[in-house]
């Protein structure tokens, strides 16, 4: 066993030493075993809630209703749930009760898919009911049990089975996915914002390409939010190699060739952050620039690096990467700029009035505009004196 479980086992040791089991649950061991990178890191024990918190001095009540706490060690927090069993699941999204059990085996059945329902013990001995590992050697998205009685518990899980298609490159198993297509419209009881998480991982995997098929495939997509808007759009994305795509990306992609007026009802009705609905809103002007020019001295100022390498990855999906620029160049282009926002001006609005004698209005922002411009694109040097020059000379 190697880092990032190690920092976790003494929280394992702790509750064993109290005489309670313990594993590493779900997703870290999974990852640890594909070899992937590790996310959060999930702890399973016989342990309940109070008893955990009674172990360690520094816990947060996360979710104790339904037996979370996380334990905060050495500043990393770690979830700890109690063993438990979900009976009697509600309108397809929700079990009515939780009932804290003693076996680690039947925790494990109340998971989605056979390759999260393994457990890690401190030996590094894996546990494995339900034939997780030999799934993650044939790269099999398989439920544990019965997926349509899995999928009505709770339909969220059919979101699920595709975002961990796009992150893994995984197949979905038949039954499984046969399941997916019966019980496709159970999407619609689930929250926006818990589908959008999964979106978001989605969005944002390797093998995306064969996600967004399953998603049309099984009738899924007709599930999503604004998936009237995005119709059009998501034919055309798989035309495209997407798989390098970030999320926000393959946002913007998607949006461009949905052909959105404004980003602004779709993201509405996905609930995103109001952060990334305006930033979307202006890659999208971007990209659409983008696609009718080169990158100008002015306007990668006005994008800014970041957003003209996001949306420079996006056109070079579109257009192919003959017409679009390297990254490198972008940098040196943005590097090599005059000024890269308006406090490297040596000049400010007083300047300008003191130089004119005129009372401040809209005139004003308008000429520090042109001089900034000027000054971008090279045609005066950021230099007091010149710059004076230039605008006594223009402003007459
Ligand atoms: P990630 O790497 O994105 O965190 P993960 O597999 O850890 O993926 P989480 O959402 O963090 O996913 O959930 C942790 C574990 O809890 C899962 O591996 C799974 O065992 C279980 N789980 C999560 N959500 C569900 C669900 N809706 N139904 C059943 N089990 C679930
Ligand atoms: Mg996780």
């Amino acid at each position: 066993m190697t880092s990032p479980f190690e920092s976790g086992k003494p929280i394992i040791e702790k509750l064993n030493e109290a005489g309670f089991e313990a594993y590493f649950v779900g997703g870290a061991v999974r990852d640890f075993l594909l070899g992937r990178k590790i996310g959060d890191i999930d702890i399973a024990t016989s342990a309940k809630p109070e008893e955990v918190k009674s172990i360690f001095p520094k816990t947060v009540d996360v979710g104790i209703e339904h037996g979370t706490v996380l334990v905060i060690y050495n500043g990393e927090g770690y979830e700890v749930t109690t063993f438990r069993k979900e009976s009697e699941y509600e309108d397809y999204r929700r079990p009515k009760s939780v009932e804290f059990i003693s076996s680690l085996e039947e925790d494990l059945q109340r998971r989605d898919f056979t390759i999260n329902a393994l457990a890690m013990d401190l030996n590094g001995d894996i546990h494995d009911p339900f034939n997780g590992k030999n799934d993650l050697v044939n790269k099999m998205i398989r439920c544990v049990g019965s997926p349509s009685e899995r999928f009505m518990e709770d339909a969220l899980r059919m979101m699920r089975a595709i975002r961990f298609q796009s992150q893994l490159g995984f197949q979905i198993e038949e039954e499984t996915f046969n399941s997916l297509v019966q019980l496709a419209h159970l999407l619609e009881k689930i929250a926006v914002e818990r589908i959008l998480i999964e979106w978001s991982k989605l969005l944002g995997g390797k093998y995306k390409s064969s996600a967004f098929q399953s998603l049309i495939d099984t009738g899924l997509f007709q599930r999503l939010p604004a998936n009237e808007e995005l119709s059009s759009g998501i034919q055309d994305f798989l035309h495209y190699e997407v798989n390098d795509l970030e999320a926000e990306e393959s946002w913007l992609l998607l949006l461009y060739k949905s052909n959105v007026q404004s980003p602004y009802t779709v993201l509405k009705k996905w609930k995103t952050p109001k952060a990334l609905q305006k930033k979307l809103d202006s890659l999208l002007m971007w990209l659409q620039f983008r696609l009718k020019h080169e990158w100008t001295p002015f306007a990668l100022y006005r994008a800014g690096i970041e957003n003209a390498l996001l949306v420079e990855r996006v056109f070079n999906c579109i257009a192919g990467r003959e017409l679009s620029v390297s990254s490198y160049t972008l940098k040196t282009l943005y590097d090599q700029l005059p000024i890269q926002n308006r406090e490297d001006l040596f000049i400010d609005g007083n300047d300008l009035l003191k130089w004119t004698n005129h009372t401040p209005g809209p005139w004003l922002k308008e000429w520090m505009g042109y001089i900034e411009k000027a000054v971008v694109e090279g045609r005066i040097g950021n230099d007091k004196e010149e710059i004076r020059e230039w605008f006594l000379n223009e402003f007459k």
